[in-house]
């Protein structure tokens, strides 16, 4: 809970100073499949956060969209989707509280190294700011 509210409160300052008082259009925001990040108490968090700004939220204003996870083997570059790692849900519980634990969790599904990069799905990213 904590973590979307801080969350959220990172995105309403920066929100805050690019929209230097003019009319805020739609924020995307793109969240990690790795981060665990509950978006229902995102978007709450942020709406009220907005608002005490004084900007007004209508319906569909905040759009947050799912950025699956990558992963890309260093040994012969194949790359690979969390779907198709092939994990139980509580090991997918486990990778979303911690991503550096997916690396007990899978391998690469062509040469099996379990020496590979996550190039996608960690993190939160902040697509678009539209202003009026
Ligand atoms: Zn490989």
């Amino acid at each position: 809970m904590v973590h979307e509210w801080a969350l959220a409160e990172g995105v309403c300052r920066y929100v805050t100073n690019v929209a230097g008082g003019r009319r805020l259009k739609k924020v995307k925001i793109a969240l990690g499949e790795l981060q665990s990040v509950d978006e229902e108490v995102l978007k709450f968090a942020l709406t009220e956060l907005l608002k005490a700004q004084g900007f007004e939220i209508g319906e569909g204003l905040i759009e947050l969209v799912v950025k699956h996870a990558v992963m890309q083997c260093r040994r012969c570059g194949h790359l690979w989707s969390l779907g198709e790692a092939g994990l139980s849900e509580e090991e997918r519980e486990a990778v979303h509280f911690i991503p550096e634990v997916i690396r007990a969790y899978t391998s690469c599904p062509k040469c099996n190294s379990r020496d590979f990069e996550v190039v996608e799905g960690r993190g939160v990213e902040i697509l678009e700011v539209s202003l009026e």
